[in-house]
C-alpha cells in the first residue's frame, strides 16, 4: 500500500516536473527585447540577393559568418528568356541561375534569407541599422550593396515589352544567337558611336537609328558608310512585334523597317538609393565607388555586381560578390584582434 502510494505519488510529481519544463517561464519585457535584439544581429548584411549578393553570402557563410540576406525578387536581367556567357550555365534562364545559386547558399546555416525591401539605414556605435518595408529593424557590423541598377525604357511602344528579348543591351550576352540577322542599334548620343563599330563584329545587315536625337558628322557618316551600316536619322514612333519579339520598327513618318534585333544601351538609375543616403560617393557616370576589395567610401560598407561596375555580366557580378565576402571577412577577422 505504501510502495503504491510512493510509486503514485512519484508519478504525479514527473509529470507536474515535465509539465513545468514544457511551459516556458515568462520572459522579462526588457530581457525579451534584448533577444530579439540579439536574433537581429548578424555580421554583414547584403541588400540584393542576386548574382553579386549570393556569390558574396557563399565566401561569408563559408566562413562561418551570420549574414542576412534582403532581397526583393527584381533583378535586371528578369526579361531574358536565356542568359548566355557564364561559364557551366550558358543558355540557362537567369532565374534558374540564381535559384541554383540560392539552394547552394541555403546549405549554410550562417545565412538567412528575407524576402522584402531594405528601406532605410542608418549607421550606429556597432555599425549598421538595416530597416525594411515592414517596419523591421536589423542590425549588422558592416553592409554589402548588391543592389543592381534600374534601366530607363524611353518612352516609346513596345520597347520595354521587347527589353531583354528582341531588344538587347549587350552583343557579349546576345550577340551569337542573332548573328548576321536583320539588326538595328538605338544610341543616345554621338559618343556611342563606338557601341555601333562593335556591332559590326556580329552582323553585316547593320542600321543605326538616332531617332532624331543628334546629328553625325560628315566624316562620321563616311565611316559607317565604307561599313555599309545605313544611317536612319527620323523619329521612330513605335516598335511593332509579337510577344516581345520585334518584327518591325515604325517611323514617325510611317516608314517602316523589318528587324529581328534592336541594340539600345539605356541609361540607367541605381536600383536602391540606400548607399547614397549613407554617404556613399559615386563615379561620373553613376556608379558607386569602390576600390579593388570591393570597399565603398564609407567604412564598413561595401559595394558588388552592377551597382558599381560598367562590365555587366552575371560573371562579373559573382566575381566581384566573391570578392567582397571575402573581403568583409577578413576585415572582420582583423576588427576583432
Ligand atoms: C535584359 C538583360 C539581359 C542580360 N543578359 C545577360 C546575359 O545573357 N549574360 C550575362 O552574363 N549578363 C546578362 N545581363 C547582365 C546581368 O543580368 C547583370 O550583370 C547581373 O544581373 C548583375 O547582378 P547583380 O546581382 O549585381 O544585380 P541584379 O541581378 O540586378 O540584382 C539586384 C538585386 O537587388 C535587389 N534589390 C535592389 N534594391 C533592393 C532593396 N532596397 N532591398 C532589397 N533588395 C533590393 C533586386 O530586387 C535584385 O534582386 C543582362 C542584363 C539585362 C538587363
Amino acid at each position: 500500500m505504501n510502495t503504491l502510494l510512493r510509486r503514485r505519488d512519484f508519478i504525479r510529481r514527473s509529470l507536474l516536473g515535465m509539465c513545468l519544463l514544457t511551459i516556458p517561464f515568462p520572459m522579462p519585457a526588457a530581457r525579451k527585447q534584448e533577444s530579439m535584439k540579439e536574433k537581429m544581429q548578424y555580421d554583414v548584411i547584403i541588400v540584393g540577393g542576386s548574382f553579386a549578393g549570393l556569390a558574396a553570402a557563399m565566401a561569408l557563410g563559408r566562413a562561418l559568418r551570420k549574414v542576412l540576406v534582403i532581397d526583393s525578387g527584381l533583378p535586371c536581367n528578369r526579361q531574358t528568356p536565356q542568359s548566355h556567357n557564364f561559364l557551366t550555365n550558358d543558355g540557362m534562364a537567369p532565374s534558374d541561375i540564381s535559384s541554383r545559386a540560392r539552394k547552394e547558399v541555403e546549405k549554410y546555416p550562417g545565412v538567412q534569407f528575407l524576402h522584402g525591401q531594405a528601406t532605410q539605414a542608418h549607421p550606429n556605435s556597432q555599425g549598421f541599422e538595416i530597416g525594411t518595408h515592414t517596419g523591421a529593424v536589423y542590425h549588422a557590423k558592416k553592409v554589402l550593396f548588391a543592389t543592381g541598377i534600374r534601366d530607363l525604357m524611353p518612352d516609346m511602344d513596345g520597347f520595354a515589352e521587347c527589353w531583354g528579348k528582341s531588344v538587347l543591351h549587350c552583343p557579349y550576352c546576345h550577340g551569337y544567337e542573332v548573328r548576321n540577322e536583320k539588326t538595328g542599334v538605338l544610341i543616345n548620343s554621338v559618343q556611342e558611336l563606338e557601341f555601333v563599330k562593335l556591332l559590326t563584329n556580329w552582323t553585316t545587315d547593320l542600321r543605326l537609328f538616332t531617332h532624331a536625337a543628334f546629328t553625325l558628322s560628315d566624316e562620321q557618316m563616311a565611316i559607317l558608310k565604307q561599313r555599309k551600316v545605313e544611317v536612319v536619322q527620323e523619329e521612330m514612333e513605335k516598335l511593332l512585334h509579337t510577344h516581345g519579339q520585334l518584327e518591325e520598327v515604325l517611323m514617325k513618318d510611317q516608314r517602316r523597317y523589318p528587324l529581328r534585333v534592336l541594340y539600345a544601351p539605356r541609361p540607367f538609375e541605381q536600383h536602391c538609393d540606400l548607399p547614397r543616403l549613407l554617404g556613399c560617393e559615386f563615379t561620373d557616370e553613376g556608379y558607386l565607388k569602390t576600390d579593388a576589395l570591393q570597399r565603398s567610401s564609407v567604412k564598413g560598407i561595401y559595394a558588388c555586381g552592377d551597382n558599381s561596375s560598367r562590365m555587366r555580366t552575371v560573371a562579373n557580378a559573382v566575381a566581384t560578390g566573391t570578392t567582397a565576402g571575402m573581403m568583409l571577412n577578413k576585415e572582420l577577422v582583423l576588427e576583432e584582434f
